[in-house]
């Protein structure tokens, strides 16, 4: 099974990845989290992303394409989070591998800016929270690996307005590439993060 997650900041993306990939064995393939890593490791690679990273923008395609490819081609199974972020990379992430299913999850920015603001991560495993809706079981402590759960810098209001708007942008024109190939498959990411899990399970299943 090879899936793309799609979804706007705040839809619930990182944790229904953490879910499908536990429940499908899938390897979790995130851009940011292989960039932040290498910046973490103050590498050559971090060196360079690290400047576009802190910008707010893109990291160029020829850099992003072959990092991910090297991932892809050591996984018969996998969920990309985050990539493809744009056309160009959508087109040679096709010339790789043959996608079977592009998950898109859609909700509204108001709810989206709602539930960010109560957003949590781990700072060592990267595990996601909400205060509110994904309680950890111990305030401010991850339950997986006991880190400290902290607020993403991007996570403030006006710049997840950015994103959002970065996202918009991006997103047109990748949900008309996957349609065409009728790989896509719309969720309403509005509801429970039960609900919207059901309605996944249900569009990976399907054939
Ligand atoms: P994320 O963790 O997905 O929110 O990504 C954090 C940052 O990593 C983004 O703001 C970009 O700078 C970079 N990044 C993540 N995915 C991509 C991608 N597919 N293409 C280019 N840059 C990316």
């Amino acid at each position: 099974m090879k899936l793309i997650l799609l979804g706007p900041p705040g839809s619930g993306k990182g944790t229904m990845s953490e879910r499908l990939t536990k429940d499908f064995k899938l390897k979790h393939i995130s851009p940011g989290e292989i960039f932040r890593d290498e910046i973490e490791k103050k590498t050559q690679l971090g060196q360079e992303i690290r400047k576009y990273m802190e910008g707010g923008g893109l990291v160029p395609d020829n850099l992003t394409n072959e990092i991910i490819k090297l991932e892809i081609e050591k996984q018969k199974k996998f969920l990309l989070d985050g990539y493809p972020r744009t056309i160009g990379q959508a087109q040679a992430l096709s010339k790789v591998v043959k996608i079977d299913k592009v998950i898109l999850l859609e909700v509204s920015e108001k709810t989206a800016i709602e539930r960010i603001s109560g957003r949590r991560i781990c700072s060592q495993c990267e595990t996601p929270f909400h205060i509110k809706f994904i309680p950890p079981k111990k305030t401010g402590i991850c339950n997986k690996c006991g880190g400290k759960l902290m607020q993403r810098k991007d996570d403030a209001p006006a710049s997840v307005k950015k994103r959002f708007q970065i996202y918009n942008e991006q997103v047109k024109h990748l949900k008309e590439f996957f349609q065409r190939k009728k790989l896509l498959r719309r969720i309403d990411a509005s509801s429970t993060p039960k609900e919207v899990y059901h309605e996944i399970q249900k569009a990976v299943k399907d054939s």
